[in-house]
C-alpha cells in the first residue's frame, strides 16, 4: 500500500520538475520562432528606427522608442564611445539636450562630452546591461573628460572610463575629482530637460560638500549603486507621449540622511535571502504598441 501511496507522489513530483526545467529551457532561448523569444533579442537585432513619428513608449524599464533619432557619432564638443553597441538612439528631446549640454562644456572648463549608451534603434531591452534605456529617456555620459583628438572607433572601444570613487566606496578619489566635474554635472541637473542625474553615492557626497551657492540642483542628483564611471541623464516622459512619468525628485538637495543611507550597512550588505533572477522581458510584458514599433518597416 505504501508503495502504491508514494508513487503518484514521486511522478507528480517529478511531472513539476520537468515542467519547471522546461519554463527555465523556454527562457534561456533567444528568439527562435517569430516574436515569443526574450524581448532584448528581439529589440537588440534591430538595426535602424522604426519609420514612424518620435514617441516614447511604456517606462524607463519596460518600453519602447519609435521614430528613434541618433545623436551623430561625433559632434563639435562630443564623441559617442562604444560605436560597436549601437546604442546612439534617442528620442529627439534627448538629442537635443545632450547637444545643449555639449554646447555649454568647454564654457566651464569641460572639453567635451564622451558619450556611452543611450538606447538601441527602437529602444528596447538590452541583452547586456541596464534595466533602463528602453525609452530613449536615458543618457550615460562618461565622467572623463573628452580628449583634444578625434578618437579612432578602435580607441572607442578600448579606452576605459575613469573610476571617480576611492576603493572603499566611502568618497570620491580625490586624484581624480576636479572642480570641473561638479560644473559639468551641475549643468547636466540644470539643463532644462533633466529630470534627474544618476551618480555613485560618494560623488553626491562630494558634490553635497564641493557645490557653492545655490544648491537647488543637487535635487534632481540621484545617488544610485554604481555609477562610479559615468553619470546617468533622464528626462521627462515628453508631453502627449503614451510613456509613464517617474514621481519627481523629492525637494531638498538630498545631502542630508537620506545620502547617509547609502553609506549604512543596509545599503552595502547584500540581502539575506539571494534575490531570484527575474525571468527576461518579453514583448507581451511591453506595451502593445511596441510591436508595432518592432515590426515596422
Ligand atoms: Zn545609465
Amino acid at each position: 500500500m505504501a508503495v502504491t501511496a508514494v508513487r503518484p507522489i514521486v511522478l507528480a513530483v517529478l511531472a513539476v520538475l520537468a515542467g519547471s526545467a522546461a519554463a527555465q529551457d523556454k527562457a534561456d532561448k533567444p528568439a527562435r520562432n517569430g516574436l515569443d523569444g526574450p524581448a532584448k533579442a528581439l529589440f537588440g537585432g534591430k538595426k535602424g528606427p522604426a519609420d514612424m513619428a518620435a514617441r516614447s513608449i511604456g517606462f524607463y524599464t519596460r518600453g519602447c522608442l519609435a521614430g528613434g533619432l541618433a545623436l551623430p557619432v561625433d559632434g563639435p564638443n562630443w564623441q559617442v564611445m562604444r560605436l560597436s553597441r549601437n546604442r546612439n538612439w534617442g528620442h529627439p528631446n534627448l538629442i537635443r539636450m545632450l547637444e545643449r549640454l555639449a554646447e555649454q562644456a568647454p564654457k566651464l572648463g569641460w572639453p567635451g562630452l564622451l558619450v556611452g549608451d543611450l538606447a538601441q534603434p527602437r529602444g528596447g531591452p538590452m541583452l547586456t546591461g541596464h534595466a533602463s534605456h528602453q525609452v530613449g529617456l536615458d543618457a550615460d555620459v562618461w565622467l572623463t573628460p573628452m580628449p583634444d583628438r578625434v578618437l579612432s572607433r578602435q580607441e572607442r572601444e578600448d579606452t576605459s572610463a575613469i573610476n571617480m570613487v576611492a576603493s572603499d566606496g566611502n568618497d570620491i578619489d580625490p586624484a581624480v575629482w576636479t572642480p570641473q566635474h561638479v560644473a559639468i554635472i551641475r549643468a547636466a541637473a540644470l539643463a532644462p530637460d533633466a529630470e534627474r542625474v544618476l551618480v555613485n553615492p560618494a560623488i553626491k557626497k562630494a558634490l553635497c560638500r564641493d557645490a557653492r551657492g545655490d544648491r537647488s540642483w543637487l535635487a534632481k542628483v540621484r545617488p544610485y549603486y554604481r555609477h562610479e564611471f559615468h553619470m546617468h541623464i533622464r528626462i521627462p516622459c515628453p508631453k502627449g507621449d503614451p510613456c509613464k512619468p517617474q514621481d519627481p525628485p523629492p525637494g531638498g538637495d538630498g545631502c542630508g540622511k537620506e545620502l547617509d543611507w547609502w553609506f549604512s550597512d543596509a545599503a552595502r550588505k547584500p540581502p539575506k535571502t539571494p534575490i531570484k533572477p527575474r525571468p527576461p522581458l518579453r514583448l507581451a510584458d511591453l506595451p502593445p504598441s511596441c510591436r508595432v514599433v518592432l515590426t515596422a518597416p
